[in-house]
C-alpha cells in the first residue's frame, strides 16, 4: 500500500524527520531528504538507505525559510521520482526566551521554517495530488500546537498556526483523496530538545537537571520521551489506506501531556 510512494520529507537530516524518513524507506518509499549538515555524514546515511532498504533517496540542501529553494526542492523531487505523493512538512527550529527579549529575527525565522514553509511546499505539490486523486500530507506540529508553555512565543504561535493550516487544507482537499494531519509530539530526546536544556535552566533559574525532571518530563504523564521510531510508525500509518478518513485531525503523541 506504501510501497512504491513518493515521500518529501523536509528537515530529515536530524531527529523526528530522520526517523520519519527512515521508516518510510522501511515502507518500499522513495524519499527525498532535506536539511542542514555535514555533506559526507548526510550522503552516508542517503546511501545507506537505499542499500538497506533498496528504495531511491535523494537529498537537497534547499534552505525551508527561502521560497525560492523550497520550489527548487519541490522541482527536484517531482524530476526524480516522477510525482510526490507524501508530504512531510518536519524542519523547524526553536528559541527560548521571555517575549520582552525575544529577538525579532528568531521570531521571522521560527515563523518563516516552522510554518510558512508548510503553505510553500503545499501549495506546490497539491495540485498533483489532486488531480491523481490521492495524497498525504503530514504536518509535524507539537504538543505546543494544542497548549502553551511560557518562553515560547514564536514557536507557540507558529505550532497553532500549522495545526489551523491542517484544517484548512484538510477541508479543500478531502473530496479528492488527499488528507492532511498534524502530528503533535511530546518531548522527543532530539538536537532541538537538548540545545534548549542550557537556555530554560537560564530562563528559569534552575539546574539542568531539573529542567529535563521538573519542565521537560513533569508534563508527559507517562514519564517517558516519546521516541523517532513511535513516530516514524504514526506518519507510516496515516500513509495507509486504512487511515483514509482520517483528515483534519491534531494526533497528539506526548504521552498523555494534553489531557492535564
Ligand atoms: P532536530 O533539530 O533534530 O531536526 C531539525 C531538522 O530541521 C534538521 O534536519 C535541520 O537540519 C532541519 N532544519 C532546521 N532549519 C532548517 C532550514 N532553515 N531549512 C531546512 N532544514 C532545516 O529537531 P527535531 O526535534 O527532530 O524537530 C523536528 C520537528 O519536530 C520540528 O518541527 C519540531 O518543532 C518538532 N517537534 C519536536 C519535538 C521534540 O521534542 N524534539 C516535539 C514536538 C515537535
Amino acid at each position: 500500500m506504501t510501497k512504491g510512494k513518493n515521500a518529501l520529507v523536509t528537515g530529515s537530516t536530524s531527529g523526528i524527520g530522520l526517523g520519519i524518513a527512515e521508516a518510510f524507506c522501511a515502507a518500499g518509499m522513495n524519499v527525498m531528504l532535506n536539511g542542514f549538515g555535514n555533506a559526507n555524514d548526510i550522503e552516508t546515511e542517503r546511501a545507506e538507505f537505499e542499500q538497506k532498504y533498496g528504495v531511491k533517496v535523494r537529498y537537497h540542501d534547499a534552505d525551508m525559510s527561502r521560497p525560492a529553494e523550497i520550489r527548487d526542492l519541490v522541482a527536484t523531487a517531482k524530476a526524480a521520482f516522477g510525482r510526490i505523493d507524501v508530504v512531510v512538512n518536519n524542519a523547524g527550529i526553536q528559541h527560548v526566551q521571555p517575549i520582552e527579549d525575544f529577538p525579532d529575527e528568531k521570531w521571522d525565522a521560527i515563523i518563516a521554517i516552522n510554518l510558512t514553509s508548510a503553505f510553500h511546499t503545499i501549495k506546490h505539490t497539491i495540485v498533483g495530488m489532486k488531480a491523481r486523486r490521492w495524497g498525504r500530507i503530514i504536518n509535524i506540529a507539537s504538543a505546543h500546537g494544542l497548549v502553551a508553555s511560557p518562553y515560547k512565543p514564536a514557536y507557540v504561535a507558529a505550532k497553532h498556526g500549522l495545526v489551523g493550516l491542517t484544517k484548512t487544507v484538510a477541508l479543500g482537499s478531502a473530496e479528492y483523496g488527499v488528507t492532511c494531519n498534524a502530528i503533535c509530539p511530546g518531548y522527543v530526546m532530539t538536537p532541538l530538545v537538548k540545545k534548549q536544556i542550557p537556555d530554560q535552566a537560564k530562563a528559569r533559574g534552575i539546574s539542568e537537571e531539573q529542567v529535563v525532571k521538573d519542565v521537560i518530563l513533569a508534563s508527559q504523564a507517562t514519564k517517558q520521551f516519546v521516541t523517532v521510531e513511535q513516530l516514524g510508525a504514526l506518519a507510516v500509518f496515516l500513509c495507509t489506506d486504512a487511515a483514509a478518513q482520517i483528515t483534519g485531525a491534531a494526533l497528539p503523541m506526548d504521552g498523555g501531556w494534553t489531557a492535564h
